[in-house]
């Protein structure tokens, strides 16, 4: 029997998971090794019992007596905390799910990969901070990244009998997010609750405002050029408000391979659950007869500062998507906050990038993941002064 864990279990992504594993037999299919979540205890304890999973870990120390409580009578075990969840990447699974939100899920996928495992890679934020590593590391151990990210599945899904060597570019879509049709001058009074209102995508909440500021696809241009190992010129932007087109690959011969389907995570992830092979997936199909138009326009890069800045990460590589990645979550935690505005989250990663490179704290040859996460540590402090002093300004 095929063994399981999943990382964030408790988010949409975690969700979705859930779903196809219960879908494809639950229990009675798949052995459930480790189940994680944050603090949502009451629906971790649930999804543990259903899947009758090994352990369930959170990682807010304080819900351990709930999450105890939950599962008390099961033989369900359970610890909690960030130590005990990258504890649990070290029991042997076949297929991990990494699905936590933000650069907590790097050092349990990296965990998973050391230990050979096949990662189902939904955490973007572990290839945007430590790309080499994770790469270098899957090659040592004999571990497989599989690409979650709907964009970055299309892409290996266009790749499969191509030679690596022969793309032309990438062209990543973009649905623009819950603010695309904005005045310019408006975006920096956005609220958190309109930046939310996602057209396309049901989501977290945090890739959702991502995706309104274009971080997320920023963040994705890191992930592409990491992940295919391709140059960043050869990456393109496009957006694309259907969200249909999930991203097309140029080949040398003038060739587009584009992936095409309804926007459902459950696509993606169910890819990369039964790759190599196909599986029917509960997702809604396509009636072209239907679909009105496909449309296409360039991205204002006044309007995405985003965009610019992951072109100068890319540049300086080394700790820089380290540093970009955590700046983001703070900016991004106090625009969540209320404390500062949307167009703002790019000026202080903006400010916190250059204040990082003139003092040349991002340099490096080897990336170690302690110099990753002593990178994050510092853009997360320089981060926070520059939003402090944003908020009070
Ligand atoms: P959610 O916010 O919905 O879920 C995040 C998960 O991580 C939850 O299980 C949450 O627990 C858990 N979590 C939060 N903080 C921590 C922490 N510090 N340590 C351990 N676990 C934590 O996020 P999404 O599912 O939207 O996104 C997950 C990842 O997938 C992100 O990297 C995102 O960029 C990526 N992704 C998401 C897509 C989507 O459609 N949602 C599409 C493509 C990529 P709890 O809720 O219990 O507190």
């Amino acid at each position: 029997m095929r063994s399981i864990s999943i990382f964030g279990a408790t988010g949409s992504i975690g969700e979705s998971t859930f779903d196809l594993i219960t879908r494809a037999g639950g229990a009675g299919a798949f052995r459930t090794v480790a189940l994680t979540g944050g603090r949502n205890v009451a629906r971790l304890a649930e999804m543990a019992r259903v899947l009758r999973a090994e352990i369930a870990v959170c990682a807010d120390e304080a819900c351990l007596p709930d999450l105890r409580a939950a599962l008390a009578g099961t033989g369900i075990e359970t610890a909690a905390g960030t130590q005990a969840i990258a504890e649990a990447a070290d029991r042997p699974a076949d297929w991990v799910m990494s699905a936590i939100v933000g650069a907590a899920g790097l050092v349990p996928g990296l965990r998973a990969l050391r230990h050979g495992r096949t990662l189902a890679l939904a955490n973007k934020e572990s290839l945007v901070t430590a790309g080499p590593l994770l790469m270098a590391e899957a090659a040592r151990h004999g571990a497989t990244i599989l690409p979650v990210d709907s964009e970055h599945s299309a892409i290996f899904q266009g790749l499969v009998g191509e030679d690596i060597a022969a793309i032309d570019r990438i062209i990543l879509t973009a649905s623009g997010g819950a603010l695309r049709d904005w005045p310019l001058e408006a975006l920096a009074r956005a609220t958190v609750t309109e930046a939310l209102a996602h057209p396309n995508w049901s989501m977290g909440q945090r890739i959702t405002i991502d995706s309104a500021s274009m971080f997320n696809k920023a963040l994705e241009v890191i992930e592409t050029r990491e992940y295919f190992g391709i140059n960043p010129d050869q990456i393109e932007v496009i957006i694309h408000p259907e969200s249909l087109i999930h991203s097309m690959v140029g080949f040398h011969d003038g060739a587009i391979m584009a992936h095409l389907g309804a926007p459902d995570m459950r696509h993606p992830i169910g890819y990369a659950l039964n790759w190599p092979n196909r599986q029917p997936l509960p997702v809604a199909r396509l009636d072209f007869a239907q679909l009105a138009t496909l449309t296409f326009r360039a991205p204002d890069m006044n309007r995405y500062p985003a965009l610019r800045l992951c072109r100068e990460v890319m540049h300086i590589r080394g700790l820089a998507g380290a540093a970009f990645n955590a700046a983001k979550e703070t900016a991004l935690d106090y625009f969540l906050d209320n404390r500062i505005g949307f167009m703002d989250m790019a000026g202080v990663v903006e400010d916190t990038l250059d204040a990082l490179v003139s003092d040349l704290r991002l340099e490096t040859d080897v990336l170690s993941l302690e110099k990753v996460l002593g990178a994050d540590h510092l853009a997360r402090r320089r981060a926070t002064e520059i939003a402090q002093n944003r908020s009070a300004a």
